[in-house]
């Protein structure tokens, strides 16, 4: 994440401070600097540390579980408004989901135990050294803990509740159904809760805002699956595709790159077996630095995941998402047989489903994806595109 910093790996798991926390952070010590009256110094930025800490820990505590069910988890990172676990999928089993869900509150819960353990300790020896401070920092890390567990319990996505409630659902109605009701529920309470911080606390519109839209964006992801679950992959996929050569050198690759309307091209050797691929970012890398006799061996990825042609789109689709990848090549008996893209998957269900089509026309994240893939159409278009690319070499562009 380029604007996140990484502060430590725990478990394998990189943590990382999102550049509005560290933002949040300088403006505590700041506004604890200008208190000089404090007992102890920078005592606002130790309770800030406090919570976040506890935040890796409750988040720590989903991961851990979802590893145990063999789901990996690509990261931590540390909002203003709290953490975010990225698990590489939601397991579609309710009883994983929930045990999963239930980890971080769980993590919470023992917190307080722990902590209220200690306070009763200090008590007890209280009179004798401890200093009102060291307990009220006790006190102050025991109810931080109790009021984050609470709250995520709330039964509305993206909060831990949620999931507990649509993994309850699931058990009792179709999944895709159980979802939509449990993020229906959830935005009725987003909504309330943006009612009580309009009064109370802007802090709580905000945490509602982010509600709101995690709950949409739960509801899509399970929508997309449920279309796209039982369509094999060869339905969706681009059969008529161009291909490269192994020996082809970089004038043809562009030849071709502006000629077709594709951006990744399969290398194929002899009888369409796959070798590698061009990427349109190698591609356009290579354009920048490499001379016009590289060939594309020298340019192409040789090592790329393939998909067989009877997998079913929504794996595909989840894969793709993981390795961040926007192209992948479908083969079947070892031999290359089409491209599936983010765009094809898009556009399958925009004309086979009516929701799909609901679906990719209401989800900015989803269209933006296959937009953002979606090169103008004719030729000159594409060589300005990759002219402007050339004349500046630096450019940050992320093309896939
Ligand atoms: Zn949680």
């Amino acid at each position: 994440m380029g604007t996140s910093i990484r502060i430590a790996r725990v478990a394998g798991i990189n943590v990382f401070l999102h550049w509005t926390t560290i933002l949040f952070f300088a403006w505590i010590a700041i506004s604890d600097a200008a208190k000089s009256d404090s007992p102890i110094p920078f005592r606002g930025l130790l309770f800030v540390v406090t919570v976040f800490t506890s935040i890796v820990l409750h988040e720590l505590g989903h991961a851990l579980m979802a590893r145990r069910f063999g789901i990996p988890t690509k990261d931590i990172t540390l909002l203003p408004i709290g953490g975010l676990a990225r698990l590489q999928k939601i397991p579609e089993d309710p009883r994983q989901e929930l045990l999963i869900a239930l980890a971080g509150p769980a993590v919470n819960g023992i917190l307080v135990v722990v902590f209220a353990g200690l306070i009763l300790i200090a008590r007890g020896a209280a009179g004798l050294n401890v200093s009102l401070a060291e307990s009220h920092w006790l006190n102050f890390v025991m109810w931080v803990n109790f009021g984050m567990g609470i709250f995520n319990l709330l039964p509305a996505f993206p909060m831990d509740g949620g999931r507990v409630l649509r993994a309850l659902l699931a058990t009792q109605i179709d999944y895709v159904r159980a979802t939509e009701v449990a993020a229906r529920i959830g935005q009725a309470l987003a909504v309330l809760l943006a009612i009580v911080g309009f009064y109370l606390n802007s802090m709580l519109m905000l945490i509602a805002f982010f509600i709101y839209i995690g709950a949409q964006q739960e509801k899509v992801l399970a929508q997309v699956h449920s279309i796209l679950r039982n369509v094999p992959v060869r339905e969706a996929m681009r059969k008529h595709f161009s291909s490269l050569k192994a020996d082809d050198p970089l004038p043809v690759v562009l030849e071709e790159a502006i000629a077709s309307s594709q951006h990744d091209f399969p290398v194929v050797g002899s009888g369409q077996q796959l070798r590698g691929m061009v990427f349109h970012n190698d591609l356009l890398s290579a354009l920048n630095q490499q001379p016009p006799f590289t060939t594309v061996a020298e340019i192409m990825q040789d090592r790329v995941e393939v998909v067989q042609a009877e997998t079913m789109l929504d794996q595909v689709f989840e894969r793709m998402n993981e390795l961040n990848r926007s192209t992948m090549p479908v083969v079947l008996h070892g031999r290359i047989v089409g491209l599936v893209s983010l765009e094809n998957i898009g556009e399958w269900m925009m004309l086979h489903s009516q929701k799909g089509g609901d679906v990719v026309a209401t989800t900015p994240n989803l269209t933006n994806r296959i937009a953002r893939r979606q090169v103008p159409h004719s030729p000159a278009a594409i060589e300005d595109g990759i002219r402007e690319h050339r004349a500046e070499p630096m450019a940050t562009t992320r093309v896939d």
